[in-house]
C-alpha cells in the first residue's frame, strides 16, 4: 500500500495538517515557504557520479543537444514549490540559458515509501511527453542521494496559487480549465495511467494560461479496460469514496478528484465539511452530497454532481459522455485538444532573470543519513532525455 506522507497517527495523508480548506492550507504553506525562502539554504544535493550507466539523448540529430551532466549544469534561483516528496526549483541551464523547473526528490524517501515503484514518475513522464496537458520533462538524472527531473518551467504556477487570487472563476474560465483537465485525464487513462493525486497543487498553468497536469509520484500504470488496482493513495480531501472504503478501484477515482477541483474553481470553496479531524472529512467524502451556492450555473452544478457520484460505475458512465454535456456545448474539442483554444486569463510573463535574481541559491550539504548502497540498483534506468537533450555521465 502506497501512501503519500504518512502522518504520525496512521492512515491519513497530508490532510491532517489542514485546519482550513485545502486552498487555505496551501496558502499558509506557500507563505511559510516564502518566509523561509528568501534565498535561504536548502539541502544541496550531494554531487556524485550518476549511477546509471547510460548516456542518453533524445532523437533530433540536426541540432546539437542541450547537455546535462548533473546539477552543476544548472544555476538554481529559487524554490517554485514543495510537495510531500519533491522540492521544485527554478533554474537556468548554464550553457543554453534556458529556464527550467528542476524537481529534486530524495531517493531515500522513494525507497522507503514505494520500493518497487521508484521509477514510476520518470516512466509516466516519458510516456506522456507528447500531450499538451501534461507537464513535460526534458531530462531526468540522478546523484547518489537524489533523483532530478528537469522540466518545462510552468510560470503560471499551480492552481492553488491561481485560485487564491482568482476563485471563484467566471463560468467560461471554469469551463475552459475543466475541458483541458478532461483532455489531460482522458489522455492518461487511455494510456493506462491513473494519476491518483489530482488536486490544485498538482495542476499547473504555463505562461500562456494553458493547464498542465503534474506530479506523477503516486500514479499507477498499465490499468486498462476493466482492470482495477488497490491501495491507499492520494490526498485525503480529494480522495474518492471507493479508495477510502479500501475497495479495488479504477480510473474513476481521478474523476472524483476532478469534481472536487472543479467545485473549488467554480465556487472558491471546498465542497465537503472542513474539519480538523480526518475521520470527519473521510465520512463526509463517503456519505455527504455537497451543497451548492444557489446562484451557481446549473450546468456546471450538474457536471460536478456527475463527477462526485459516490458510485464509481455511474461516475465513469457520466464521464464517458462528458464532452457532450450541455455545460461544454460551447467547447470546440478539436481546438482544445490541439492546445489552440485561447485561454481565459492573460498571465504575467515569466520573470526576467537579471544579475540580481540570477544569484545561485546557497545550498548546504545534505547531511541526512545516506541511502543504503544496495538500494542504488533500484534506480538503474532512471536517466532519460527528451528530443534535443542529452544526459552525459560524468567521468
Ligand atoms: P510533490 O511530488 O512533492 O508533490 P510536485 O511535482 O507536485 O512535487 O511539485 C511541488 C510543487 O512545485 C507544485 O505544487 C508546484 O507548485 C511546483 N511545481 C512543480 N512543477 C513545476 C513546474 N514545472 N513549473 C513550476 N512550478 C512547478
Ligand atoms: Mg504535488
Amino acid at each position: 500500500m502506497k501512501k503519500k506522507k504518512k502522518e504520525k497517527h496512521g492512515t491519513i495523508i497530508k490532510a491532517s495538517k489542514r485546519s482550513g480548506s485545502p486552498i487555505q492550507e496551501s496558502i499558509r504553506k506557500k507563505k511559510k515557504m516564502e518566509e523561509e525562502m528568501g534565498y535561504k539554504t536548502v539541502d544541496r544535493p550531494s554531487v556524485s557520479p550518476d549511477t546509471d550507466n547510460e548516456q542518453l539523448s533524445g532523437t533530433t540529430p540536426d541540432e546539437s543537444p542541450i547537455i546535462v551532466t548533473g546539477v552543476e549544469s544548472f544555476t538554481f534561483h529559487k524554490i517554485l514549490g514543495e510537495g510531500s516528496y519533491g522540492k521544485v526549483m527554478l533554474a537556468t541551464h548554464q550553457a543554453c540559458q534556458k529556464q527550467v523547473a528542476v524537481k529534486m526528490v530524495k531517493k531515500r524517501l522513494l525507497v522507503k515509501d514505494s520500493r518497487d515503484e521508484v521509477l514510476i514518475e520518470r516512466q509516466v513522464l516519458e510516456m506522456t511527453r507528447k500531450s499538451p496537458f501534461i507537464s513535460r520533462a526534458f531530462a531526468t538524472f540522478q546523484s547518489q542521494e537524489h533523483v532530478f527531473y528537469a522540466m518545462e518551467y510552468l510560470s503560471g504556477g499551480d492552481l492553488t496559487g491561481f485560485m487564491t487570487t482568482n476563485a471563484p472563476l467566471p463560468i467560461p474560465a471554469t469551463r475552459f480549465f475543466a475541458a483541458e483537465l478532461i483532455c489531460g485525464l482522458q489522455f492518461l487513462h487511455t494510456s493506462g495511467i491513473i494519476h491518483r493525486d489530482i488536486k490544485p497543487d498538482n495542476i499547473l498553468l504555463d505562461n500562456n494560461g494553458h493547464l498542465k497536469i503534474a506530479d506523477f509520484g503516486l500514479a499507477v500504470m498499465n490499468i486498462f479496460g476493466n482492470a482495477k488496482t488497490s491501495g491507499w493513495a492520494g490526498t485525503l480531501a480529494y480522495m474518492a469514496p471507493e479508495i477510502l472504503l479500501e475497495k479495488p478501484y479504477n480510473k474513476a477515482v481521478d474523476w472524483f478528484s476532478a469534481g472536487v477541483v472543479i467545485y473549488e474553481m467554480a465556487t472558491g470553496r471546498y465542497p465537503f465539511v472542513e474539519d480538523e479531524i480526518d475521520e470527519n472529512i473521510k465520512k463526509a467524502l463517503i456519505n455527504d452530497d455537497p451543497a451548492f451556492p444557489k446562484e451557481l450555473d446549473p450546468h456546471v452544478k450538474a457536471v460536478i454532481e456527475g463527477l462526485l457520484d459516490k458510485s464509481p460505475e455511474s461516475r465513469q458512465k457520466f464521464v464517458d459522455n462528458i464532452r457532450e454535456h450541455p455545460f461544454f456545448m460551447e467547447i470546440n474539442w478539436t481546438e482544445i485538444e490541439g492546445g489552440k483554444a485561447p485561454p481565459p486569463f492573460h498571465l504575467p510573463p515569466p520573470p526576467v532573470m537579471t544579475s540580481d535574481t540570477m544569484k545561485d541559491v546557497n545550498f548546504s550539504k545534505a547531511i541526512k543519513p545516506r541511502m543504503a548502497k544496495k538500494n542504488q540498483k533500484l534506480f538503474c534506468g532512471f536517466t532519460f532525455a527528451d528530443d534535443g537533450w542529452k544526459v552525459v555521465k560524468k567521468k
